[in-house]
């Protein structure tokens, strides 16, 4: 079931059974030769939708623009200041909570959202406290989860690639957009193979220490089958985390 396909009065229906709701978040953000650019917000999506119509839960519009200021030399990657999504996400969850949700799944895609995140949460409680004494019962809880930190499904990606996951632009997150979108495939000869390791500073000298974008991995081995793997995996953890955070 996802929010924007459905009207206010399923809405209204789904509320009565359940308080719950996810939200996918990610970035649009460079990710390399031939990783398309809303892989982060793509991964959280295609998991968020496919649990959700398997287990019967309400899936919100993708939180689709976050952290990406050093991509930010890579063209096409849009980005937010940290003050802006936190108040973008205080929105969201403030609207959600006037209609009576009280748990807010949410399935993060890119791990440079993690802080912003976790800050936007601190900015929604505060809200709610300072709001009125006692304004916080029942109370509103949100829940970050990393995709890729849903149980087992980095067991299974280091399977599938055991060489050239590396960091940024990988193979796994790449296979899951590619088993989504397979027209949207793309294959390109890597050069070096496995691209270099080392920190990330600012935008710019970001693209100079890796000048295709990628960090530490090769996904040219990208592919459908590894996709639906990762995928598989991941919508029957989030079933399961979701169903005990909503009844929690
Ligand atoms: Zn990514």
């Amino acid at each position: 079931m996802q929010l924007h396909l459905s009207t206010w009065p399923e809405i209204e229906a789904y509320l009565a059974s359940s308080k719950a709701i996810l939200i996918p978040i990610g970035s649009t953000e460079q990710h390399g030769p031939n990783g398309l650019l809303g892989t982060d917000a793509l991964c959280p999506e295609v998991i968020a939708r496919r649990a959700g119509d398997e287990a019967g839960f309400l899936v919100g519009p993708t939180f689709n623009v976050g952290q990406a200021q050093h991509h930010m030399a890579f063209a096409g990657t849009i980005t937010l200041r940290p003050t802006t999504m936190i108040a973008a996400m205080v929105d969201w969850a403030a609207s959600l909570a006037r209609h009576g949700f009280e748990r807010i799944y949410w399935l993060n895609g890119h791990g440079g959202n993690v802080n912003t995140i976790n800050a936007a949460f601190a900015e929604i409680y505060h809200g709610i406290s300072f709001d009125r004494a006692g304004a916080n019962h029942p109370p509103l809880v949100c829940k970050l989860r990393n995709w890729w930190e849903l149980s087992h499904v980095m067991d299974v990606c280091r399977q599938l690639f055991p060489v050239g996951e590396g960091q940024h632009a990988t193979p796994s997150e790449v296979s899951v957009t590619y088993f989504a979108y397979p027209q949207a495939q793309k294959r390109v000869d890597m050069s070096p193979k496995i691209a270099p390791l080392g920190p990330i500073l600012d935008a710019e000298d970001y693209r100079r220490r890796f000048p295709d974008g990628r960090i530490g991995s090769d996904p040219s081995q990208a592919n459908v089958a590894a996709g639906e793997k990762i995928v598989a995996a991941a919508v029957k953890a989030v079933i399961a985390e979701f169903q005990q955070f909503a009844s929690s």
